[in-house]
């Protein structure tokens, strides 16, 4: 799809055509990637954070924030816990913790392959690529780090630099792919001063990344954030934080990746709480992260307020199983590896979206 006819779609407001966009995201997902949704428990093991980024409540600023770190042992039962619930695949995910040392991530990502079946993703923030290669040995074997904006300048603002750390996220995905990772990344929709025509670069890029997975959420105001203190983003160009925003970008994202693994992400259940998972179901989605971290650290990751699954105790995992099944889809089993790279290692056969 050219990139005139993102943004086209982008701007589109007509029912009845953003009917005809759901319908061919859908039937791209189904003959690309199947009726499968893959379950991957999402363990949250440190809030602790050494940046500033203005849009998220871990950031080292949020001094209010009582700070945690998981315990290998917690770690651990973690994983055995996704065992049980049927799932394929553990992602740890964690702020920039300055003080973690890698050796001792990779002993857990080590303990976790001994003990268990499940593939491992880290979501860990920047890291040099000799830590990455560290814990790639170790048995980890995806990566997810969202480039959040195409627009360098954008990202510069909400994302400073750490003082003396030179990484480029750009750089660092390439050098992720290099490594043999299975690549995620993805932006935040709606993120104040992003504009339409950045959208319709960041789904071209997604493209040009030729990612594993593509995780996108709307932007969620955290008032303990700078961004989170200003007034929402304004003005014609601005892309608004929405559900109906961000299942567009579920749509473009599937006819740009017809192969990629795609979530429904929490950000989206969490502003449309009844119908979020089914909505971005079926707009191209095909993996939900259902959350298994300890309820005693739960509501201390607060990436963003109102985190759907932190304020009530209530067991998710029936209901997400359910709620699948009601939209006619299945649970998936084993750990729903990339079909892209699957079929990258058996050289490419077309299944591209052509038009809608
Ligand atoms: N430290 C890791 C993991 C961060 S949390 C990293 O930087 O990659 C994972 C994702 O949460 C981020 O990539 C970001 O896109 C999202 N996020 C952060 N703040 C958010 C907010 N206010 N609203 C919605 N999503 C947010």
């Amino acid at each position: 799809m050219k990139f005139d006819e993102v943004l086209h779609w982008l701007r589109e407001t007509q029912p009845a055509a953003l009917a005809r966009l759901w319908q061919h995201a859908d039937a791209v997902r189904r003959r690309c990637v199947g009726n499968d949704v893959h379950l991957r428990g999402l363990v949250e093991i440190s809030n602790r954070c050494a940046r500033q980024c203005t849009y998220c409540g871990l950031r080292a600023g949020n001094e209010a924030l009582p700070r945690y770190s998981m315990t290998d042992d917690e770690i651990l039962q973690c994983a055995h816990r996704a065992v049980e619930l049927g799932y394929g695949t553990l992602v740890l995910q964690s702020g920039e913790d300055a003080g973690m040392d890698p050796q001792w991530l990779a002993d857990v990502i080590r303990r976790i392959r001994a003990a268990t079946p499940l593939a491992v993703a880290l979501s860990m923030g920047e890291w040099p690529p000799d830590v990455l290669a560290l814990w790639r040995e170790a048995g980890a074997d995806r990566y997810l780090l969202r480039f959040e904006t195409a627009d360098q300048e954008l990202f510069l603002q909400v994302h400073p630099p750490r003082a003396g750390q030179e990484l480029k996220r750009l750089e660092l995905l390439r050098a992720l792919r290099d490594l043999d990772y299975e690549v995620g990344s993805g932006v935040l929709i709606g993120l104040p001063g992003q504009t339409y025509a950045e959208l319709a670069l960041s789904i071209k890029l997604m493209a040009e990344l030729e990612l594993d997975m593509v995780g996108c959420g709307p932007y969620i105001a955290h008032p303990a954030t700078p961004l989170g203190r200003e007034p929402a983003g304004a003005g014609p160009e601005q892309v608004p934080a929405t559900a109906l925003m961000t299942c567009k970008v579920l749509a473009l994202a599937r006819l740009a990746c017809p192969h990629t693994n795609i979530p429904a992400t929490t950000a989206l259940a969490t502003i449309d709480g009844e119908t979020g998972y089914e909505a971005g179901l079926r707009c191209g989605a095909n993996v939900i992260m259902p959350n298994l971290t300890p309820w005693q650290y739960r509501r201390l990751y607060e990436v963003y307020p109102g985190k759907v699954g932190v304020m009530d105790e209530a067991d998710r995992h029936l209901e997400i199983r359910r709620r699948i099944e009601a939209v006619g889809r299945k649970v998936g089993s084993g750990a729903g590896d990339s079909p892209r790279r699957t079929i990258a290692r058996m050289s490419r056969t077309a299944c591209a979206g052509g038009g809608v």
